[in-house]
């Protein structure tokens, strides 16, 4: 599975139902999916989505011809100079690629990050951001 991020578009939006835009054209192609968040954002209506890899190129094709902007997610840098070690986004993180190592400070592992993104609104200090 692959996390990707779509949007309908602000200009596009007449009410909230309008995210079903997106989950019914992804809906078309047959396959399972998870809705991973929900949000609104200044660009517009925003679904964070876990869909199949075989799968991303028809659905990125098809949500992108009905005007709806999808971005396949990066991964996240935590700056460690304003991490308190808190572990807030620990409990979050979907593939243990946060975690405390034995002397309770927080481990990143990049190469379990699938990029869900779960993790960067759960930090007080606002350490945590999408690497571009
Ligand atoms: S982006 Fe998702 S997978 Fe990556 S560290 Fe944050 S919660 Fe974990
Ligand atoms: S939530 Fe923020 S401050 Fe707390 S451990 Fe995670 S990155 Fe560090």
């Amino acid at each position: 599975m692959t996390i990707i991020n779509a949007t309908v578009p602000l200009g596009l939006i007449k009410n909230i139902d309008d995210y079903s835009r997106i989950i019914n054209e992804i809906l078309k192609h047959n396959v399972s999916f998870n809705i991973l968040k929900f949000s609104t954002t200044p660009e517009g209506i925003n679904l964070l989505l876990d869909v199949p890899e075989e799968k991303i190129k028809t659905i990125t094709e098809s949500l992108t011809k009905n005007n709806i902007l999808v971005n396949k997610k990066g991964r996240v840098v935590i700056d460690e100079d304003i991490c308190i070690d808190c572990g807030a986004c620990i409990s979050l993180c979907p593939t243990d690629a946060l975690n405390f190592k034995d002397d309770l400070s927080v481990n990143f592992s990049e190469e379990k990050c699938i990029g869900c993104l779960l993790c960067i609104d759960s930090c007080p200090r606002f350490a945590i951001q999408e690497s571009r």
